[in-house]
């Protein structure tokens, strides 16, 4: 059975050709963002007719924002995406194609994606914590997402580590996302005058200030895996997104010993189709 699967972000549209779980072509357009909704529907078009085949049964999709999958539509997205908050996606692609479709945010996405390179991680309780631009995460239990809220997938970023904390544009105070997202990061380590991007690099070459880094985010990370932990017990922690992709070997000696199970994220840039892959099979 071959599905056509699709990762919509801000930047990119990924796309890729599934059969049976085997990825056969995969390819890479930009997201139109300067034409409202039009230019993200025209970025979608590119990607899936650039990929499309007589052998395709299903269009899968894996999106920023929050989608209501029962019913395939946006939520809400952020301006990033604009004019997108609202729009019927499998709607459209049944209309326009004459194919099923489903669809599924993107974090959640790459949690299942995770989970379906990692048999044993579908009898868990696993968490996923992306640390990106923003900082998201997802939860599932025995290989199925478990979605407390609608918005769900970013609390986590919004979690508030400290009552008087770095005031976050969510309106509170303290949110982890001002701690441990790859631009909170960067500027703690401007603080300690290391450059943009630099501090693992520092790190590995044993820089004093980029160890003071180190131990600010690992402390954080503990604190706010405790806070999650109690809502949503987890037997594995998996941690992704571009910052921790940036940590290199230096991944252990950051999340180690922290009395959780913290693995690093496996499946990659194609997580997110995947992961709506996987998602189809299971409607
Ligand atoms: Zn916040």
């Amino acid at each position: 059975m071959m599905k056509l699967c699709i990762d919509l972000g801000a930047t990119n549209v990924k796309s890729g050709l599934i059969d049976n779980g085997i990825f056969i072509k995969t390819a890479t357009t930009k997201t139109v963002t300067d034409r409202g909704l039009d230019g993200v529907i025209s970025s979608v078009k590119r990607a899936i007719d650039g990929l499309m085949s007589p052998e395709v049964t299903e269009i899968c999709i894996s999106s920023a924002g929050t989608i209501d999958s029962e019913r395939g539509v946006v939520v809400y997205a952020t301006d990033n995406l604009p004019g997108y908050t609202g729009f019927d996606i499998t709607g459209w692609v049944k209309r326009t194609y004459g194919l099923k479709s489903v669809a599924i945010n993107d974090g959640y996405a790459a949690l299942l994606g995770e989970i379906a390179i990692n048999y044993n991680y579908a009898e868990k309780k696993v968490i996923m914590l992306t640390l990106g631009s923003g900082v998201g995460g997802a939860y599932a239990v025995n290989g199925k997402i478990v979605a407390g809220e609608k918005n769900d997938f970013a609390r986590f970023g919004h979690i508030s580590l400290y009552p008087n904390g770095i005031k976050c544009n969510c309106g509170r105070t303290g949110c982890a996302e001002r701690y441990l997202s790859g631009r909170a990061i960067n500027a703690l380590a401007g603080k300690y005058g290391i450059g943009e991007n630099e501090v693992f690099n520092e790190l590995k070459k044993g820089n004093k200030n980029a160890v003071s880094v180190a131990n600010e985010i690992r402390k954080n990370t503990a604190l706010l895996l405790e806070k999650i932990y109690k809502d949503n017990p987890f037997d594995i922690c998996i941690m992704g997104g571009g910052a921790v992709d940036g940590m290199g070997d230096c991944f252990d000696d950051i999340f180690g010993g922290l009395g959780y199970d913290v693995r690093r994220a496996k499946a990659g840039n194609n997580a997110g189709m995947l992961g709506a892959y996987y998602f189809s099979l299971d409607k």
